[in-house]
Protein backbone atom coordinates (compact mmCIF):
# COMPACT_ATOMS: atom_id res chain seq x y z
CA UNK A 1 0.00 0.00 0.00
CA UNK A 2 1.17 3.26 -0.98
CA UNK A 3 1.88 5.77 1.83
CA UNK A 4 -0.44 8.41 0.31
CA UNK A 5 -3.67 8.60 2.26
CA UNK A 6 -6.92 7.71 0.44
CA UNK A 7 -9.90 8.04 2.10
CA UNK A 8 -13.76 7.64 0.81
CA UNK A 9 -17.09 8.57 1.39
CA UNK A 10 -19.77 6.10 0.34
CA UNK A 11 -23.37 7.21 1.02
CA UNK A 12 -26.42 4.81 0.31
CA UNK A 13 -28.17 7.61 -1.83
CA UNK A 14 -31.61 6.33 -0.25
CA UNK A 15 -32.53 10.05 0.74
CA UNK A 16 -32.28 13.27 0.83
CA UNK A 17 -28.53 14.75 2.01
CA UNK A 18 -28.74 15.27 5.32
CA UNK A 19 -26.21 16.89 7.74
CA UNK A 20 -24.89 13.83 9.35
CA UNK A 21 -23.93 12.44 5.91
CA UNK A 22 -22.49 15.63 4.59
CA UNK A 23 -20.65 16.22 8.04
CA UNK A 24 -18.94 12.56 7.57
CA UNK A 25 -18.54 13.63 3.97
CA UNK A 26 -16.66 17.12 5.08
CA UNK A 27 -14.34 15.23 7.59
CA UNK A 28 -13.17 12.57 4.83
CA UNK A 29 -12.41 15.33 2.28
CA UNK A 30 -10.85 17.44 5.64
CA UNK A 31 -8.49 14.54 5.92
CA UNK A 32 -7.50 14.03 2.38
CA UNK A 33 -6.60 18.05 2.23
CA UNK A 34 -4.83 17.85 5.21
CA UNK A 35 -2.38 15.09 4.08
CA UNK A 36 -2.13 15.83 1.09
CA UNK A 37 -4.16 12.64 -0.16
CA UNK A 38 -7.39 11.51 -2.30
CA UNK A 39 -10.90 11.93 -1.61
CA UNK A 40 -12.97 9.30 -3.42
CA UNK A 41 -16.65 8.91 -3.35
CA UNK A 42 -18.21 5.92 -3.94
CA UNK A 43 -21.95 5.32 -4.69
CA UNK A 44 -23.23 2.14 -2.47
CA UNK A 45 -26.33 1.71 -4.44
CA UNK A 46 -26.41 -2.38 -3.92
CA UNK A 47 -29.68 -1.68 -2.41
CA UNK A 48 -30.92 -1.28 -5.77
CA UNK A 49 -34.77 -0.14 -5.40
CA UNK A 50 -34.22 2.47 -3.15
CA UNK A 51 -31.18 4.07 -4.90
CA UNK A 52 -32.68 6.39 -7.34
CA UNK A 53 -30.82 8.85 -9.28
CA UNK A 54 -33.02 11.98 -7.93
CA UNK A 55 -30.97 11.58 -4.28
CA UNK A 56 -28.15 10.40 -6.14
CA UNK A 57 -28.41 14.68 -7.81
CA UNK A 58 -28.92 15.84 -4.52
CA UNK A 59 -26.16 14.60 -2.71
CA UNK A 60 -24.01 15.37 -5.97
CA UNK A 61 -25.18 19.01 -5.53
CA UNK A 62 -24.73 19.29 -2.18
CA UNK A 63 -21.18 18.18 -1.77
CA UNK A 64 -20.18 20.34 -4.80
CA UNK A 65 -22.55 23.31 -3.05
CA UNK A 66 -20.42 22.54 0.28
CA UNK A 67 -16.81 22.90 -1.71
CA UNK A 68 -16.86 19.18 -0.86
CA UNK A 69 -15.42 18.15 -4.68
CA UNK A 70 -13.93 14.58 -4.73
CA UNK A 71 -11.12 13.12 -6.79
CA UNK A 72 -12.02 9.97 -7.85
CA UNK A 73 -15.83 8.82 -8.44
CA UNK A 74 -18.79 9.44 -10.14
CA UNK A 75 -18.66 12.04 -12.83
CA UNK A 76 -14.69 12.29 -12.65
CA UNK A 77 -13.49 8.35 -12.97
CA UNK A 78 -10.62 7.01 -11.34
CA UNK A 79 -8.23 4.62 -12.01
CA UNK A 80 -9.97 2.11 -9.23
CA UNK A 81 -14.01 2.50 -11.28
CA UNK A 82 -16.22 1.97 -11.28
CA UNK A 83 -17.72 3.30 -8.28
CA UNK A 84 -21.46 2.79 -8.16
CA UNK A 85 -21.62 -0.42 -6.38
CA UNK A 86 -24.22 -1.58 -8.84
CA UNK A 87 -21.71 -1.95 -11.50
CA UNK A 88 -18.86 -4.32 -9.64
CA UNK A 89 -20.57 -7.30 -9.62
CA UNK A 90 -17.82 -9.26 -11.32
CA UNK A 91 -15.74 -8.31 -9.08
CA UNK A 92 -17.76 -9.49 -5.80
CA UNK A 93 -18.23 -12.67 -7.46
CA UNK A 94 -14.06 -12.43 -7.87
CA UNK A 95 -14.08 -12.02 -4.54
CA UNK A 96 -16.29 -14.72 -3.07
CA UNK A 97 -14.14 -17.07 -5.00
CA UNK A 98 -11.24 -16.20 -2.79
CA UNK A 99 -13.01 -16.49 -0.28
CA UNK A 100 -14.48 -20.12 -0.94
CA UNK A 101 -11.11 -21.24 -2.09
CA UNK A 102 -9.94 -20.19 1.55
CA UNK A 103 -12.75 -22.30 3.18
CA UNK A 104 -13.89 -19.38 4.46
CA UNK A 105 -17.35 -18.79 2.59
CA UNK A 106 -20.21 -21.46 2.58
CA UNK A 107 -23.97 -21.60 1.26
CA UNK A 108 -26.70 -22.29 3.29
CA UNK A 109 -30.48 -21.89 2.98
CA UNK A 110 -29.50 -20.47 -0.47
CA UNK A 111 -27.62 -17.31 1.12
CA UNK A 112 -23.57 -17.31 1.16
CA UNK A 113 -22.49 -17.53 4.62
CA UNK A 114 -18.51 -16.11 5.98
CA UNK A 115 -17.28 -18.20 8.27
CA UNK A 116 -15.58 -16.04 10.92
CA UNK A 117 -12.79 -16.83 12.77
CA UNK A 118 -13.29 -17.08 16.42
CA UNK A 119 -10.64 -15.00 17.02
CA UNK A 120 -10.77 -11.58 19.70
CA UNK A 121 -10.33 -8.57 17.04
CA UNK A 122 -8.86 -5.60 18.13
CA UNK A 123 -10.01 -2.65 16.02
CA UNK A 124 -7.21 -0.03 17.07
CA UNK A 125 -10.13 2.98 16.44
CA UNK A 126 -8.24 6.40 16.27
CA UNK A 127 -10.84 8.44 18.11
CA UNK A 128 -12.20 5.60 20.49
CA UNK A 129 -9.44 3.86 21.52
CA UNK A 130 -9.07 -0.42 21.25
CA UNK A 131 -12.20 -1.83 21.11
CA UNK A 132 -11.73 -5.80 21.78
CA UNK A 133 -14.34 -8.32 20.17
CA UNK A 134 -15.02 -11.86 19.41
CA UNK A 135 -17.60 -12.40 16.44
CA UNK A 136 -19.36 -15.26 17.21
CA UNK A 137 -21.46 -16.20 14.67
CA UNK A 138 -21.01 -16.30 11.16
CA UNK A 139 -22.87 -13.69 8.87
CA UNK A 140 -24.62 -13.60 5.56
CA UNK A 141 -22.54 -11.89 2.62
CA UNK A 142 -24.57 -13.02 -0.49
CA UNK A 143 -28.73 -12.71 0.12
CA UNK A 144 -30.23 -15.71 -1.57
CA UNK A 145 -31.59 -13.41 -4.07
CA UNK A 146 -28.18 -13.14 -5.29
CA UNK A 147 -27.35 -9.53 -3.88
CA UNK A 148 -24.42 -9.02 -1.98
CA UNK A 149 -24.33 -7.94 1.69
CA UNK A 150 -23.02 -4.18 2.90
CA UNK A 151 -20.10 -5.58 5.39
CA UNK A 152 -18.87 -7.73 2.08
CA UNK A 153 -18.91 -4.98 -0.60
CA UNK A 154 -17.87 -2.27 1.65
CA UNK A 155 -14.56 -4.24 2.87
CA UNK A 156 -14.24 -5.65 -0.93
CA UNK A 157 -14.24 -2.04 -2.29
CA UNK A 158 -12.18 -0.76 0.44
CA UNK A 159 -9.42 -3.27 -0.06
CA UNK A 160 -9.91 -2.52 -4.05
CA UNK A 161 -9.67 1.27 -3.79
CA UNK A 162 -6.59 1.32 -1.47
CA UNK A 163 -8.45 2.96 0.88
CA UNK A 164 -6.38 3.59 3.75
CA UNK A 165 -8.24 5.57 6.43
CA UNK A 166 -11.95 4.85 7.45
CA UNK A 167 -13.77 7.35 8.64
CA UNK A 168 -17.57 6.88 9.17
CA UNK A 169 -20.16 7.71 11.53
CA UNK A 170 -20.04 5.91 14.95
CA UNK A 171 -23.16 4.15 14.17
CA UNK A 172 -21.16 1.46 11.79
CA UNK A 173 -18.18 1.21 15.15
CA UNK A 174 -20.57 -2.25 15.76
CA UNK A 175 -20.00 -3.28 11.94
CA UNK A 176 -16.33 -3.12 12.19
CA UNK A 177 -15.63 -6.27 13.96
CA UNK A 178 -17.41 -7.93 10.97
CA UNK A 179 -15.31 -5.97 8.52
CA UNK A 180 -11.72 -6.82 9.86
CA UNK A 181 -12.33 -10.82 10.30
CA UNK A 182 -13.23 -9.64 6.23
CA UNK A 183 -9.86 -7.84 5.66
CA UNK A 184 -7.73 -10.76 7.90
CA UNK A 185 -9.67 -12.98 5.48
CA UNK A 186 -8.55 -11.38 2.51
CA UNK A 187 -5.07 -10.65 3.69
CA UNK A 188 -5.72 -7.55 3.11
CA UNK A 189 -3.78 -4.32 5.30
CA UNK A 190 -6.17 -2.97 7.38
CA UNK A 191 -7.07 0.83 7.26
CA UNK A 192 -7.01 3.19 9.83
CA UNK A 193 -10.45 3.37 11.41
CA UNK A 194 -11.91 6.71 12.72
CA UNK A 195 -15.30 6.49 14.01
CA UNK A 196 -17.28 10.25 14.17
CA UNK A 197 -19.51 10.68 17.37
CA UNK A 198 -23.47 10.96 16.64
CA UNK A 199 -24.91 14.53 15.83
CA UNK A 200 -27.93 14.63 18.11
CA UNK A 201 -30.95 16.57 17.66
CA UNK A 202 -30.90 20.20 18.78
CA UNK A 203 -33.46 19.30 21.81
CA UNK A 204 -34.18 16.27 23.81
CA UNK A 205 -32.89 12.92 23.36
CA UNK A 206 -31.98 10.79 20.04
CA UNK A 207 -29.77 11.08 17.19
CA UNK A 208 -30.34 13.71 14.26
CA UNK A 209 -32.82 12.21 11.31
CA UNK A 210 -33.82 13.48 7.86
CA UNK A 211 -36.97 14.08 9.60
CA UNK A 212 -35.88 16.60 11.88
CA UNK A 213 -35.96 20.53 11.08
CA UNK A 214 -33.01 21.67 9.72
CA UNK A 215 -31.33 18.56 9.03
CA UNK A 216 -31.37 18.51 5.10
CA UNK A 217 -28.49 20.58 3.32
CA UNK A 218 -31.04 22.12 0.11
CA UNK A 219 -32.59 23.68 3.11
CA UNK A 220 -30.02 25.60 3.89
CA UNK A 221 -29.26 25.80 -0.07
CA UNK A 222 -32.94 26.87 -1.12
CA UNK A 223 -32.62 29.64 2.23
CA UNK A 224 -29.64 31.03 0.72
CA UNK A 225 -26.65 29.97 3.45
CA UNK A 226 -23.29 30.95 2.87
CA UNK A 227 -22.11 27.64 1.50
CA UNK A 228 -19.05 28.49 3.61
CA UNK A 229 -20.84 28.98 6.92
CA UNK A 230 -22.49 25.73 6.51
CA UNK A 231 -19.07 23.55 6.00
CA UNK A 232 -17.32 25.94 8.87
CA UNK A 233 -20.08 24.85 11.34
CA UNK A 234 -20.17 21.18 10.36
CA UNK A 235 -16.84 21.18 10.93
CA UNK A 236 -17.37 21.99 14.56
CA UNK A 237 -19.77 19.12 14.98
CA UNK A 238 -17.60 16.66 16.81
CA UNK A 239 -14.26 18.12 15.87
CA UNK A 240 -12.51 20.76 18.16
CA UNK A 241 -9.85 23.12 17.34
CA UNK A 242 -8.79 23.68 20.25
CA UNK A 243 -8.25 27.14 20.08
CA UNK A 244 -11.48 29.20 21.34
CA UNK A 245 -12.38 29.72 17.76
CA UNK A 246 -15.06 28.88 15.93
CA UNK A 247 -15.69 30.61 13.25
CA UNK A 248 -12.57 29.77 10.94
CA UNK A 249 -11.41 29.83 7.71
CA UNK A 250 -11.40 26.25 6.01
CA UNK A 251 -7.68 26.73 4.88
CA UNK A 252 -6.70 27.26 8.91
CA UNK A 253 -8.94 24.30 9.15
CA UNK A 254 -7.61 22.12 7.17
CA UNK A 255 -4.25 23.19 8.54
CA UNK A 256 -5.76 21.71 11.98
CA UNK A 257 -7.78 18.79 11.28
CA UNK A 258 -6.76 15.48 12.13
CA UNK A 259 -8.12 12.94 14.37
CA UNK A 260 -7.03 14.01 17.50
CA UNK A 261 -9.47 17.26 17.21
CA UNK A 262 -12.41 14.56 17.28
CA UNK A 263 -13.93 14.32 19.89
CA UNK A 264 -15.92 10.92 20.96
CA UNK A 265 -18.85 12.36 22.92
CA UNK A 266 -21.87 13.07 21.05
CA UNK A 267 -22.27 16.50 19.04
CA UNK A 268 -25.84 18.44 19.59
CA UNK A 269 -27.12 20.36 16.16
CA UNK A 270 -28.09 23.77 16.70
CA UNK A 271 -29.68 25.83 14.33
CA UNK A 272 -29.38 28.91 16.01
CA UNK A 273 -25.74 28.23 16.01
CA UNK A 274 -25.67 27.39 12.71
CA UNK A 275 -27.73 30.88 11.75
CA UNK A 276 -24.70 32.70 13.90
CA UNK A 277 -22.13 31.15 11.53
CA UNK A 278 -23.83 32.26 8.90
CA UNK A 279 -24.25 36.13 9.88
CA UNK A 280 -20.52 36.08 11.11
CA UNK A 281 -19.26 34.82 7.58
CA UNK A 282 -21.40 37.27 5.89
CA UNK A 283 -20.58 39.92 7.49
CA UNK A 284 -16.65 38.93 7.00
CA UNK A 285 -17.12 38.76 3.43
CA UNK A 286 -15.14 41.36 1.22
CA UNK A 287 -17.40 44.48 0.25
CA UNK A 288 -17.34 43.39 -3.67
CA UNK A 289 -18.54 39.79 -2.82
CA UNK A 290 -21.40 40.64 -0.48
CA UNK A 291 -22.54 43.17 -2.83
CA UNK A 292 -22.79 40.53 -5.67
CA UNK A 293 -24.47 38.25 -3.36
CA UNK A 294 -26.82 41.51 -2.05
CA UNK A 295 -27.46 42.01 -5.88
CA UNK A 296 -27.88 38.26 -6.54
CA UNK A 297 -30.52 37.74 -3.41
CA UNK A 298 -32.79 41.05 -4.12
CA UNK A 299 -35.24 40.52 -7.40
CA UNK A 300 -34.66 43.81 -9.01
CA UNK A 301 -33.05 45.13 -11.73
CA UNK A 302 -29.94 47.63 -10.78
CA UNK A 303 -28.90 48.51 -14.18
CA UNK A 304 -27.89 52.16 -14.29
CA UNK A 305 -28.15 52.11 -10.73
CA UNK A 306 -25.04 49.84 -9.75
CA UNK A 307 -22.84 52.62 -7.55
CA UNK A 308 -25.92 53.45 -5.45
CA UNK A 309 -26.99 50.23 -5.29
CA UNK A 310 -23.85 48.96 -4.17
CA UNK A 311 -23.69 51.58 -1.81
CA UNK A 312 -26.67 50.76 -0.04
CA UNK A 313 -25.07 47.00 0.63
CA UNK A 314 -21.92 48.00 1.74
CA UNK A 315 -23.81 50.55 4.21
CA UNK A 316 -26.56 47.18 5.61
CA UNK A 317 -23.72 44.92 5.49
CA UNK A 318 -22.66 44.92 8.88
CA UNK A 319 -26.15 44.71 10.08
CA UNK A 320 -27.11 41.99 7.73
CA UNK A 321 -28.14 38.79 9.39
CA UNK A 322 -28.91 36.49 6.67
CA UNK A 323 -29.43 36.74 2.44
CA UNK A 324 -33.00 35.23 3.04
CA UNK A 325 -34.24 38.16 4.94
CA UNK A 326 -31.64 40.59 3.19
CA UNK A 327 -34.22 42.31 0.34
CA UNK A 328 -36.78 43.21 3.30
CA UNK A 329 -34.02 44.94 5.04
CA UNK A 330 -32.77 47.62 2.28
CA UNK A 331 -35.90 47.43 0.10
CA UNK A 332 -36.87 50.82 1.16
CA UNK A 333 -33.87 52.51 -0.51
CA UNK A 334 -35.38 51.29 -3.83
CA UNK A 335 -38.74 51.41 -3.07
CA UNK A 336 -40.70 54.62 -2.35
CA UNK A 337 -44.01 52.95 -1.02
CA UNK A 338 -42.66 50.60 1.09
CA UNK A 339 -45.47 50.03 4.35
CA UNK A 340 -45.06 50.95 7.72
CA UNK A 341 -43.89 48.57 9.92
CA UNK A 342 -46.54 47.66 12.15
CA UNK A 343 -44.49 46.31 15.47
CA UNK A 344 -42.26 49.59 14.73
CA UNK A 345 -44.64 51.58 14.48
CA UNK A 346 -46.28 50.74 18.04
CA UNK A 347 -43.28 51.02 19.50
CA UNK A 348 -42.84 54.62 18.14
CA UNK A 349 -46.11 55.89 19.17
CA UNK A 350 -45.66 54.33 23.03
CA UNK A 351 -43.52 57.09 23.55
CA UNK A 352 -43.31 60.67 23.27
CA UNK A 353 -44.84 62.70 20.47
CA UNK A 354 -43.41 61.30 17.31
CA UNK A 355 -45.94 63.44 15.15
CA UNK A 356 -44.90 66.84 16.62
CA UNK A 357 -40.96 65.44 16.50
CA UNK A 358 -41.31 64.60 12.94
CA UNK A 359 -43.11 68.00 11.58
CA UNK A 360 -39.89 69.66 13.64
CA UNK A 361 -37.51 67.63 11.64
CA UNK A 362 -39.52 68.17 8.43
CA UNK A 363 -38.79 72.31 9.43
CA UNK A 364 -35.25 71.43 10.09
CA UNK A 365 -35.10 70.38 6.12
CA UNK A 366 -36.46 73.19 4.87
CA UNK A 367 -33.91 75.50 5.98
CA UNK A 368 -31.48 73.62 4.25
CA UNK A 369 -30.55 74.33 0.86
CA UNK A 370 -27.36 71.50 0.40
CA UNK A 371 -28.38 68.37 2.58
CA UNK A 372 -26.21 66.90 4.79
CA UNK A 373 -26.86 64.03 7.12
CA UNK A 374 -24.34 65.07 9.63
CA UNK A 375 -25.58 68.52 10.08
CA UNK A 376 -29.52 67.37 10.18
CA UNK A 377 -28.14 65.12 12.47
CA UNK A 378 -26.42 68.21 15.19
CA UNK A 379 -29.11 70.10 14.65
CA UNK A 380 -31.61 66.98 16.03
CA UNK A 381 -29.44 66.84 18.80
CA UNK A 382 -29.46 70.62 19.86
CA UNK A 383 -33.06 70.60 19.78
CA UNK A 384 -33.33 67.26 21.89
CA UNK A 385 -31.33 69.05 24.50
CA UNK A 386 -32.93 72.27 24.49
CA UNK A 387 -35.86 70.86 24.85
CA UNK A 388 -34.69 67.94 27.61
CA UNK A 389 -36.23 65.14 25.00
CA UNK A 390 -34.42 61.74 24.49
CA UNK A 391 -32.51 61.20 20.85
CA UNK A 392 -34.55 58.20 20.09
CA UNK A 393 -37.76 60.43 20.78
CA UNK A 394 -36.47 62.08 17.51
CA UNK A 395 -34.31 59.65 15.50
CA UNK A 396 -37.24 56.33 16.01
CA UNK A 397 -40.04 58.09 14.55
CA UNK A 398 -37.27 59.45 11.91
CA UNK A 399 -36.26 55.97 11.20
CA UNK A 400 -39.73 54.95 10.57
CA UNK A 401 -40.62 57.38 8.21
CA UNK A 402 -37.85 57.13 6.18
CA UNK A 403 -37.42 53.37 6.21
CA UNK A 404 -40.53 51.95 7.82
CA UNK A 405 -38.49 49.97 10.10
CA UNK A 406 -37.39 50.52 13.68
CA UNK A 407 -33.92 49.17 13.04
CA UNK A 408 -31.25 49.28 10.39
CA UNK A 409 -27.74 51.06 8.99
CA UNK A 410 -26.27 54.06 10.48
CA UNK A 411 -28.29 56.96 10.41
CA UNK A 412 -25.96 59.71 8.80
CA UNK A 413 -24.78 57.48 5.73
CA UNK A 414 -28.62 56.18 5.63
CA UNK A 415 -29.62 59.61 5.29
CA UNK A 416 -26.97 60.50 3.00
CA UNK A 417 -27.31 58.01 0.81
CA UNK A 418 -30.95 58.53 0.62
CA UNK A 419 -30.87 62.52 -0.18
CA UNK A 420 -32.60 65.44 1.22
CA UNK A 421 -35.53 65.54 -1.04
CA UNK A 422 -36.59 62.11 -0.63
CA UNK A 423 -35.96 62.49 3.24
CA UNK A 424 -38.71 65.27 2.75
CA UNK A 425 -40.79 63.64 0.72
CA UNK A 426 -41.05 60.33 3.10
CA UNK A 427 -41.61 62.49 6.41
CA UNK A 428 -44.14 64.59 4.29
CA UNK A 429 -45.81 60.88 3.83
CA UNK A 430 -45.49 59.41 6.89
CA UNK A 431 -46.95 62.79 8.64
CA UNK A 432 -49.98 62.08 6.12
CA UNK A 433 -50.13 58.09 7.10
CA UNK A 434 -49.57 57.57 10.53
CA UNK A 435 -51.21 60.92 11.87
N1 LIG B 1 -23.00 3.05 2.88
C1 LIG B 1 -22.60 3.14 4.25
C2 LIG B 1 -23.38 4.26 4.90
O1 LIG B 1 -23.95 5.07 4.20
C3 LIG B 1 -21.11 3.39 4.30
C4 LIG B 1 -20.47 3.09 5.60
C5 LIG B 1 -18.98 3.35 5.53
O2 LIG B 1 -18.59 4.52 5.39
O3 LIG B 1 -18.22 2.41 5.63
O4 LIG B 1 -23.49 4.35 6.09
Amino acid sequence: MSDKVRVRFAPSPTGFFHIGSARTALFNWLYAKHTGGTFVLRIEDTDGERNREEYLNILKNGMRWLGLDWDEGPDVGGDYGPYFQSQRENIYLEFLEILRKKGRAYDKDGAVFFKVSGEKQILHDAVYGDVARIEEKDFPIFRSNGTPVFHFVNVVDDICMKITDVIRGQDHLTNTNKHIELFKAFDAPMPQFAHIPLILKSEGQGKMSKRDRGALIEEYQAKNFLPEAVRNYLCMLGWNPKNDKEIMDIGEIIKLFDFHGIVKSNARFDERKMAHFNTEHLRALPADKFCELAAASMKRDFTGMEEYANKVFALCQPKALNLEAFPSMVDFFFDDSYAFDPVAKEKVFKKGDPIARLVEIREMLKSESNFDGQALHDKICEAAESKGLKLAEYFSPLRLAVSGLAGGPDMVPMLDLLGGGRVSKRIDRALSELS
